[in-house]
Protein backbone atom coordinates (compact mmCIF):
# COMPACT_ATOMS: atom_id res chain seq x y z
CA UNK A 1 0.00 0.00 0.00
CA UNK A 2 1.11 3.77 -0.66
CA UNK A 3 0.22 7.02 0.26
CA UNK A 4 -2.88 7.80 -2.05
CA UNK A 5 -3.30 11.44 -2.31
CA UNK A 6 -6.97 11.44 -2.45
CA UNK A 7 -6.84 10.62 1.03
CA UNK A 8 -6.50 12.01 3.75
CA UNK A 9 -4.01 11.11 6.69
CA UNK A 10 -4.71 13.47 9.84
CA UNK A 11 -4.05 12.82 13.90
CA UNK A 12 -4.97 14.18 16.98
CA UNK A 13 -3.26 15.29 19.80
CA UNK A 14 -4.72 16.43 23.67
CA UNK A 15 -3.40 20.09 24.97
CA UNK A 16 -1.37 18.89 27.70
CA UNK A 17 -2.13 19.85 31.41
CA UNK A 18 1.06 19.09 33.15
CA UNK A 19 4.96 20.00 32.94
CA UNK A 20 5.54 16.48 32.12
CA UNK A 21 2.66 16.64 29.41
CA UNK A 22 4.52 19.35 27.83
CA UNK A 23 6.91 17.46 27.42
CA UNK A 24 5.09 14.35 26.03
CA UNK A 25 3.41 16.42 23.64
CA UNK A 26 6.26 18.10 22.52
CA UNK A 27 8.37 14.79 22.03
CA UNK A 28 5.36 13.59 20.11
CA UNK A 29 4.62 16.52 18.08
CA UNK A 30 8.47 16.42 16.65
CA UNK A 31 8.08 12.65 15.86
CA UNK A 32 4.84 12.88 14.33
CA UNK A 33 5.23 16.32 11.70
CA UNK A 34 7.89 14.18 10.03
CA UNK A 35 5.07 11.78 8.75
CA UNK A 36 3.63 15.13 7.12
CA UNK A 37 0.02 14.51 8.26
CA UNK A 38 -2.75 16.38 6.36
CA UNK A 39 -3.46 17.88 9.57
CA UNK A 40 -3.29 17.92 13.34
CA UNK A 41 -6.59 17.95 15.35
CA UNK A 42 -6.61 19.72 18.84
CA UNK A 43 -9.50 18.13 21.59
CA UNK A 44 -10.98 20.40 23.25
CA UNK A 45 -12.92 20.01 26.84
CA UNK A 46 -12.08 16.12 26.89
CA UNK A 47 -10.28 15.57 30.59
CA UNK A 48 -11.14 19.40 31.69
CA UNK A 49 -8.77 21.24 28.80
CA UNK A 50 -9.65 24.20 28.85
CA UNK A 51 -9.59 27.27 25.65
CA UNK A 52 -6.37 28.46 26.55
CA UNK A 53 -5.06 24.95 26.13
CA UNK A 54 -6.46 24.15 22.58
CA UNK A 55 -5.43 27.54 21.65
CA UNK A 56 -2.17 27.33 22.63
CA UNK A 57 -1.35 24.16 20.88
CA UNK A 58 -2.93 25.22 18.14
CA UNK A 59 -0.41 27.68 17.88
CA UNK A 60 2.45 25.90 18.43
CA UNK A 61 1.43 23.16 15.62
CA UNK A 62 0.86 25.93 13.04
CA UNK A 63 4.28 28.47 13.60
CA UNK A 64 6.33 25.39 14.56
CA UNK A 65 5.36 22.45 12.94
CA UNK A 66 4.15 24.01 9.67
CA UNK A 67 1.18 21.78 9.17
CA UNK A 68 -2.19 22.64 9.54
CA UNK A 69 -4.12 22.74 13.08
CA UNK A 70 -7.90 21.81 13.77
CA UNK A 71 -8.86 22.54 16.66
CA UNK A 72 -12.00 21.12 18.68
CA UNK A 73 -14.53 23.46 19.12
CA UNK A 74 -17.65 22.30 21.25
CA UNK A 75 -20.89 24.07 22.17
CA UNK A 76 -21.88 22.64 25.38
CA UNK A 77 -21.46 25.18 28.59
CA UNK A 78 -21.09 28.23 26.34
CA UNK A 79 -23.06 30.87 24.46
CA UNK A 80 -23.18 32.29 20.36
CA UNK A 81 -21.28 35.49 21.61
CA UNK A 82 -18.17 33.44 22.64
CA UNK A 83 -18.17 31.42 19.92
CA UNK A 84 -18.46 33.83 17.54
CA UNK A 85 -15.23 35.40 19.13
CA UNK A 86 -13.65 32.01 19.08
CA UNK A 87 -14.23 31.68 15.17
CA UNK A 88 -12.74 35.23 14.94
CA UNK A 89 -9.63 34.48 16.94
CA UNK A 90 -8.73 31.22 15.12
CA UNK A 91 -9.53 32.86 11.81
CA UNK A 92 -6.33 35.43 12.96
CA UNK A 93 -4.43 32.24 13.83
CA UNK A 94 -4.56 30.99 10.60
CA UNK A 95 -6.89 28.43 11.33
CA UNK A 96 -8.40 27.04 7.86
CA UNK A 97 -10.38 23.80 9.68
CA UNK A 98 -12.18 22.84 12.53
CA UNK A 99 -13.96 20.13 14.21
CA UNK A 100 -17.44 20.83 15.26
CA UNK A 101 -18.55 18.48 18.32
CA UNK A 102 -21.81 19.18 20.40
CA UNK A 103 -18.68 17.85 23.42
CA UNK A 104 -20.13 15.95 26.49
CA UNK A 105 -22.27 17.35 28.67
CA UNK A 106 -20.42 17.71 32.15
CA UNK A 107 -22.34 15.12 35.25
CA UNK A 108 -25.02 16.57 37.09
CA UNK A 109 -26.23 18.78 34.28
CA UNK A 110 -29.27 18.57 32.92
CA UNK A 111 -29.86 19.13 28.98
CA UNK A 112 -31.86 22.51 29.24
CA UNK A 113 -29.04 24.60 31.52
CA UNK A 114 -25.71 24.16 29.70
CA UNK A 115 -26.22 25.89 25.94
CA UNK A 116 -28.06 28.21 23.94
CA UNK A 117 -26.69 25.35 20.80
CA UNK A 118 -27.86 21.92 22.01
CA UNK A 119 -26.57 19.95 18.98
CA UNK A 120 -24.06 19.92 16.65
CA UNK A 121 -26.15 20.19 13.67
CA UNK A 122 -26.77 23.78 15.54
CA UNK A 123 -23.22 24.75 15.73
CA UNK A 124 -22.30 23.93 12.47
CA UNK A 125 -25.08 25.62 11.26
CA UNK A 126 -23.77 28.67 13.63
CA UNK A 127 -20.39 28.09 12.26
CA UNK A 128 -21.69 28.71 8.35
CA UNK A 129 -23.32 31.33 9.65
CA UNK A 130 -20.67 33.39 11.12
CA UNK A 131 -17.81 32.44 8.14
CA UNK A 132 -19.94 31.21 5.40
CA UNK A 133 -17.51 28.45 3.41
CA UNK A 134 -14.30 30.05 5.00
CA UNK A 135 -13.76 27.20 7.62
CA UNK A 136 -13.37 23.10 6.53
CA UNK A 137 -15.80 21.60 8.87
CA UNK A 138 -15.61 18.27 10.32
CA UNK A 139 -18.07 16.34 12.52
CA UNK A 140 -18.03 13.60 14.72
CA UNK A 141 -19.87 10.19 13.38
CA UNK A 142 -20.22 6.99 15.29
CA UNK A 143 -20.22 3.43 13.39
CA UNK A 144 -21.24 1.54 16.89
CA UNK A 145 -24.01 4.81 17.20
CA UNK A 146 -23.54 7.61 20.05
CA UNK A 147 -24.67 6.02 23.64
CA UNK A 148 -27.12 8.86 23.88
CA UNK A 149 -28.71 7.69 20.74
CA UNK A 150 -32.59 6.50 21.29
CA UNK A 151 -31.76 4.43 18.50
CA UNK A 152 -29.36 3.61 15.56
CA UNK A 153 -32.16 4.82 13.62
CA UNK A 154 -32.39 8.47 14.93
CA UNK A 155 -28.64 8.77 15.09
CA UNK A 156 -28.15 8.61 11.35
CA UNK A 157 -30.73 11.07 11.13
CA UNK A 158 -29.08 13.17 13.62
CA UNK A 159 -26.02 12.50 11.65
CA UNK A 160 -27.49 13.84 8.57
CA UNK A 161 -28.74 16.90 9.95
CA UNK A 162 -25.12 17.27 10.66
CA UNK A 163 -23.95 17.04 6.92
CA UNK A 164 -27.10 18.61 5.82
CA UNK A 165 -26.04 22.04 7.55
CA UNK A 166 -22.93 22.17 6.18
CA UNK A 167 -20.24 19.58 7.52
CA UNK A 168 -17.69 18.83 4.50
CA UNK A 169 -16.50 15.55 6.12
CA UNK A 170 -16.26 13.67 9.23
CA UNK A 171 -14.02 11.44 11.85
CA UNK A 172 -15.97 8.49 13.18
CA UNK A 173 -15.12 7.50 16.83
CA UNK A 174 -12.65 4.74 17.43
CA UNK A 175 -14.14 0.91 16.87
CA UNK A 176 -12.35 -2.48 15.84
CA UNK A 177 -15.17 -3.85 14.64
CA UNK A 178 -14.50 -2.74 10.59
CA UNK A 179 -17.85 -4.17 9.55
CA UNK A 180 -19.54 -1.28 11.72
CA UNK A 181 -18.13 0.92 9.59
CA UNK A 182 -19.01 -0.32 6.40
CA UNK A 183 -22.13 -0.76 7.21
CA UNK A 184 -22.55 3.19 8.50
CA UNK A 185 -21.18 4.18 5.32
CA UNK A 186 -23.64 1.98 3.30
CA UNK A 187 -26.51 3.68 5.47
CA UNK A 188 -24.90 7.27 4.45
CA UNK A 189 -24.81 6.31 1.18
CA UNK A 190 -28.29 5.13 1.19
CA UNK A 191 -29.55 8.75 2.66
CA UNK A 192 -27.89 10.32 -0.29
CA UNK A 193 -24.78 11.87 2.38
CA UNK A 194 -21.53 11.96 0.39
CA UNK A 195 -18.73 13.59 2.23
CA UNK A 196 -15.81 11.62 3.09
CA UNK A 197 -16.31 9.58 6.96
CA UNK A 198 -12.91 9.09 7.96
CA UNK A 199 -12.26 6.38 10.02
CA UNK A 200 -10.48 7.36 13.49
CA UNK A 201 -7.57 4.93 14.59
CA UNK A 202 -6.99 4.46 18.33
CA UNK A 203 -4.04 2.47 18.69
CA UNK A 204 -3.75 -0.28 21.64
CA UNK A 205 -1.01 0.48 24.32
CA UNK A 206 -2.58 0.27 27.95
CA UNK A 207 -5.82 -2.28 28.29
CA UNK A 208 -7.08 -0.72 31.24
CA UNK A 209 -6.90 3.04 30.28
CA UNK A 210 -8.80 1.35 26.65
CA UNK A 211 -11.24 -0.85 28.45
CA UNK A 212 -12.20 2.71 30.25
CA UNK A 213 -12.89 4.89 27.31
CA UNK A 214 -14.37 2.90 25.88
CA UNK A 215 -17.11 2.12 28.35
CA UNK A 216 -17.55 6.16 28.44
CA UNK A 217 -17.75 6.83 24.88
CA UNK A 218 -19.85 3.63 23.72
CA UNK A 219 -17.04 2.03 21.62
CA UNK A 220 -16.97 -1.72 21.55
CA UNK A 221 -14.00 -3.82 22.36
CA UNK A 222 -14.59 -7.41 20.50
CA UNK A 223 -14.30 -10.56 23.00
CA UNK A 224 -11.46 -11.68 21.43
CA UNK A 225 -9.60 -8.52 21.45
CA UNK A 226 -10.11 -8.21 25.37
CA UNK A 227 -9.57 -11.62 26.47
CA UNK A 228 -6.01 -11.75 24.90
CA UNK A 229 -5.56 -8.22 25.96
CA UNK A 230 -6.50 -9.58 29.39
CA UNK A 231 -4.53 -12.74 29.45
CA UNK A 232 -0.87 -10.19 29.27
CA UNK A 233 -1.51 -8.67 32.06
CA UNK A 234 1.75 -6.03 32.83
CA UNK A 235 3.00 -8.00 29.88
CA UNK A 236 3.64 -4.70 28.33
CA UNK A 237 5.67 -5.40 25.33
CA UNK A 238 2.88 -8.26 24.18
CA UNK A 239 0.42 -5.70 24.68
CA UNK A 240 2.36 -3.62 22.25
CA UNK A 241 2.98 -6.26 19.52
CA UNK A 242 -0.53 -7.29 19.95
CA UNK A 243 -1.81 -3.71 19.58
CA UNK A 244 -0.06 -2.75 16.55
CA UNK A 245 -0.66 -6.09 14.45
CA UNK A 246 -4.34 -5.54 15.32
CA UNK A 247 -4.89 -1.93 14.54
CA UNK A 248 -2.60 -2.04 11.65
CA UNK A 249 -4.84 -5.12 9.82
CA UNK A 250 -7.55 -2.70 10.59
CA UNK A 251 -5.96 -0.10 9.00
CA UNK A 252 -5.60 -2.45 5.99
CA UNK A 253 -8.95 -3.85 5.76
CA UNK A 254 -10.28 -0.61 6.04
CA UNK A 255 -8.32 1.18 3.15
CA UNK A 256 -8.94 -1.83 1.29
CA UNK A 257 -12.42 -1.60 1.49
CA UNK A 258 -12.45 2.33 0.18
CA UNK A 259 -12.04 4.29 3.34
CA UNK A 260 -11.15 8.01 2.23
CA UNK A 261 -8.36 8.09 5.11
CA UNK A 262 -7.79 7.61 8.66
CA UNK A 263 -7.00 9.79 11.39
CA UNK A 264 -5.00 8.39 14.22
CA UNK A 265 -6.14 9.34 18.15
CA UNK A 266 -2.43 9.64 19.02
CA UNK A 267 -2.64 10.21 22.59
CA UNK A 268 0.46 12.41 22.09
CA UNK A 269 2.72 9.60 21.70
CA UNK A 270 4.05 9.29 18.62
CA UNK A 271 5.57 5.37 18.77
CA UNK A 272 2.25 3.65 18.00
CA UNK A 273 1.18 5.90 15.02
CA UNK A 274 4.29 5.90 13.62
CA UNK A 275 5.07 2.23 13.66
CA UNK A 276 1.48 2.06 12.37
CA UNK A 277 1.98 4.35 9.28
CA UNK A 278 4.94 3.22 8.25
CA UNK A 279 3.70 -0.48 8.27
CA UNK A 280 0.86 0.72 6.22
CA UNK A 281 3.54 2.75 3.78
CA UNK A 282 1.92 5.94 4.08
CA UNK A 283 5.03 8.18 4.23
CA UNK A 284 5.82 10.00 0.96
P1 LIG B 1 -24.23 15.47 18.41
O1 LIG B 1 -23.98 15.17 16.98
O2 LIG B 1 -24.95 16.71 18.77
O3 LIG B 1 -24.99 14.21 19.00
C1 LIG B 1 -25.09 14.02 20.41
C2 LIG B 1 -26.23 13.07 20.73
O4 LIG B 1 -27.47 13.74 20.54
C3 LIG B 1 -26.31 11.82 19.84
O5 LIG B 1 -26.82 10.77 20.62
C4 LIG B 1 -27.29 12.21 18.76
O6 LIG B 1 -27.95 11.08 18.19
C5 LIG B 1 -28.26 13.10 19.56
N1 LIG B 1 -28.83 14.20 18.76
C6 LIG B 1 -28.18 14.97 17.87
N2 LIG B 1 -29.03 15.90 17.35
C7 LIG B 1 -30.21 15.71 17.97
C8 LIG B 1 -31.47 16.34 17.88
N3 LIG B 1 -31.65 17.40 17.07
N4 LIG B 1 -32.48 15.88 18.67
C9 LIG B 1 -32.29 14.82 19.50
N5 LIG B 1 -31.10 14.16 19.61
C10 LIG B 1 -30.08 14.61 18.86
N6 LIG B 1 -15.53 15.57 23.31
C11 LIG B 1 -14.97 16.63 23.95
O7 LIG B 1 -15.44 17.03 25.01
N7 LIG B 1 -13.88 17.28 23.41
C12 LIG B 1 -13.34 16.92 22.23
O8 LIG B 1 -12.36 17.53 21.78
C13 LIG B 1 -13.91 15.81 21.52
N8 LIG B 1 -13.44 15.41 20.32
C14 LIG B 1 -14.07 14.40 19.64
C15 LIG B 1 -13.61 14.06 18.37
C16 LIG B 1 -14.23 13.04 17.65
C17 LIG B 1 -13.74 12.72 16.25
C18 LIG B 1 -15.31 12.32 18.23
C19 LIG B 1 -15.95 11.18 17.48
C20 LIG B 1 -15.77 12.65 19.49
C21 LIG B 1 -15.16 13.69 20.21
N9 LIG B 1 -15.62 14.09 21.47
C22 LIG B 1 -15.03 15.15 22.12
C23 LIG B 1 -16.73 13.40 22.10
C24 LIG B 1 -18.07 14.10 21.78
O9 LIG B 1 -18.05 15.42 22.27
C25 LIG B 1 -19.18 13.30 22.43
O10 LIG B 1 -19.34 12.05 21.80
C26 LIG B 1 -20.51 14.04 22.59
O11 LIG B 1 -21.29 13.34 23.53
C27 LIG B 1 -21.30 14.16 21.29
O12 LIG B 1 -20.78 15.09 20.45
P2 LIG B 1 -21.35 15.19 18.93
O13 LIG B 1 -20.73 16.36 18.32
O14 LIG B 1 -21.20 13.89 18.26
O15 LIG B 1 -22.88 15.47 19.26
Amino acid sequence: MTRDEKRTFSLEYFPPRSKQGELSLAAARQELSKLKPAFASVTFGAGGSTQDGTNQTVKSIIDEDGIDAAPHISCISTNRETLAKMLEDYRELGVKRLVALRGDIPSGYGMAEHNELRYANELVEFIRQKTGDYYTIEVAAYPEFHPQASSAKADLLNFKRKVEAGADSAITQYFYNPEAYFRFIEDCQSMGLDIPIIPGIMPITNYKQLARFSDACGAEIPRWIRKRLESYGDDLESIRQFGLDVVTRLCEKLLDGGAPGLHFYSMNRSEPVRTIWNNLNLSD
